[in-house]
């Protein structure tokens, strides 16, 4: 039984630290991968199909959300908390972007 949504990883799409979505305002999210999903073959191949749709974690947490890519905004590493997640939080904010 499938009891976690499964992805595929893709560092040349997703290639920022973090990303603000749509919906979710004031949390960055790490982006996973994009989403898959079993089809009618999977028993069969074993490969599942992208859904379209890109699965994403709030920083701290790890419940993987099924998000539109077109709803992420990419973030740079000064944007966020480390420690809370909170997009504007100073209390653990690392700058390596440069
Ligand atoms: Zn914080």
């Amino acid at each position: 039984m499938r009891t976690r949504k499964n992805y595929e990883v893709d560092n040349a799409a997703f290639s920022a630290v973090a990303y603000s979505v749509a919906g979710y305002r004031g949390v960055a999210f790490h982006v996973l991968g994009w989403e898959t999903a079993p089809d009618a073959d999977t028993e069969w191949t074993g490969y599942e199909e992208r859904t379209g749709n890109v699965l994403a974690v709030m920083v701290g947490d790890d419940y993987r959300h099924s998000v539109d890519p077109s709803d992420l905004t990419p973030l740079s590493s000064r944007e966020y908390c480390r420690d809370c997640g909170q997009i504007g939080c100073g209390c653990n904010v690392i700058d390596d972007d440069d």
